[in-house]
């Protein structure tokens, strides 16, 4: 309230309405009202800068309905992706599956037995089920969770840096840099490690990680090169010879994995291997980490697995406390688990289902809506995408799609494109070839019918 009358006693300028005026003046909105206050006193304090040119009062409010409105669209909502990016690390990464949307919902609504043994009725371990179930899964000793994989990596670097030997030994090749931001050798100067680069950006042999070995090597890193690849003239030692180096030295090895799919990714028309956490362990790996919103197709977390010792010894570290996850991403997590320990191809796992979905059914739905749009100011056909899996996962592959393609007859393609995503349910496609596309592959049949009516609606 305070605020409130402070606004009205600041000084008016000809022209500039006052605020309780616009307040009555804007339409409905679900924004709650400081929300909109605070942008309409913002706006019109822009007006009150000296030598502004005050436009007419419809102007000024169309500004506030504009910035309000690019507010709340900022809001996190459900969109339509029709980008054919299964995973796509703007929208949100990996979706969830029924199962696991009803083990947040449970877990949310109720108290839990986070920290809880039912057995004794006193204080039990926090995940200790859900450690045991990923333990299996990635046949390691042990397993925990954190926060997402970069946390994982950064707590598992701060932990074998802690004492006298800083150096952690990484090829040249893999200091690579991951969406936005994460890029291995500033994540090593963060978690107070020594970069140690061994080979070239093409070519590092296992002599020269064995070279650059000494009293202050602390651990031998692989990473994933995730979003890029290499052909040509390229040599990298296998996890196994890296492993066996580690264990003659006595030094541990540590390889992050990023996606860390837990299934055959081969048995995927058009789909590379993806090494899995099991494979990479009984490789000799010592502990790998790995993302859960990736091709795992999980919540975002950061998993750990590999040796019982190695684990237990993170899970004391204090750092660890600050990268734990709260009981809504564990319960998902172990719903996830408990779904690929049930049925190891991973058939209910949304990622996974898109991936394997046949043309034919994707051209079957394209055909529907194309039916559905006719008599509409817009010429619909359906066509060929190539999608893609995303999230700096096989960056390779190309996932051959279908597409509905839309050419608005009365508007042109980039409005049509921004009213689709600005409407009550965002629709976010792609144009190519004058076309604007969506592909249906990353468009949950169930989708159909809302994405029709956000298509009549933007036309
Ligand atoms: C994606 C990725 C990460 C980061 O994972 P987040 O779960 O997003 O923190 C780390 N390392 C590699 C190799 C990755 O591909």
């Amino acid at each position: 309230m305070r605020k409130n009358s402070a606004a009205k006693t600041e000084p008016a300028r000809r022209g500039i309405p006052s605020v309780e005026k616009v307040l009555q003046s804007l339409p409905e909105s679900r924004l709650p009202r400081p929300v909109i206050l605070a942008v309409v006193r913002r706006e019109l304090a822009k007006l009150r800068v000296a030598n502004a040119e005050i436009p007419p009062p419809d102007t000024i409010l169309e500004q506030i309905n504009r910035s309000l409105a690019a507010l709340e669209r900022s809001r996190i909502q459900p969109v339509i992706n029709g980008t054919g990016i299964l995973i796509h690390t703007n929208l949100g990464r990996s979706p969830l599956g029924s199962t696991v949307v009803a083990a947040i919902q449970a877990a949310a609504a109720n108290y839990n037995n986070l920290e809880f043994d039912l057995a004794s009725g006193a204080r039990g371990k926090r995940a200790s089920y859900l450690e045991h179930n990923l333990a299996l899964l990635c046949g390691a000793e042990a397993a925990t969770v954190a926060n997402n994989c970069a946390a994982a990596l950064v707590l598992i670097l701060r932990h074998f840096t802690s004492g006298k030997r800083k150096e952690v030994i990484i090829s040249r090749g893999e200091l690579i840099q991951i969406g936005g931001g994460f890029r291995i050798p500033d994540i090593l100067a963060a978690s107070g490690a020594t970069l140690r680069e061994v080979g070239t950006t093409n070519r590092t042999s296992l002599r020269d990680y064995e070279r650059a070995i000494n009293s202050g090597t602390a651990l031998l890193l692989k990473v994933h090169l995730s979003n890029f690849y290499m052909g040509g003239f390229v040599e990298f030692p296998p996890t196994a010879d890296l492993a066996a180096l580690a264990r003659r030295k006595k030094l541990p090895f540590v390889e992050d994995l990023g996606s860390g799919a837990v299934v055959a990714t081969e048995q995927f028309s058009g789909v590379d291997h993806e090494p899995t956490p099991a494979e990479v362990i009984k490789q000799g790996a010592d502990l790998v980490c790995f993302s859960g919103d990736k091709l795992l197709g999980g919540p975002q977390a950061g998993i750990i697995a590999g040796q019982a010792k190695h684990v237990n010894a993170l899970k004391q570290e204090p750092f660890f406390r600050a990268l734990r996850c709260d009981k809504l991403i564990l319960s998902a997590l172990q719903s996830v688990v408990d779904q690929y320990l049930a049925q190891p191809t991973g058939g209910t796992t949304p990622v996974l289902k898109m991936l394997e979905t046949p043309l034919d059914d994707l051209r079957l739905r394209a055909g529907q809506l194309v039916t559905q749009l006719a008599g509409l100011p817009v010429k619909a056909t359906v066509g060929k995408g190539k999608g893609q899996i995303g999230g700096g996962t096989l960056p390779k592959t190309e996932l051959e799609s279908v597409t509905l393609d839309l050419i608005p007859k009365q508007l042109p393609l980039a409005e049509f494109a921004a009213r689709l995503r600005q409407g009550p349910l965002p629709v976010i496609g792609y144009v190519a070839g004058g076309r604007f596309k969506l592909d249906l592959r990353t468009v949950f049949p169930e989708q159909d019918n809302p994405l029709l009516t956000a298509l009549r609606n933007a036309l």
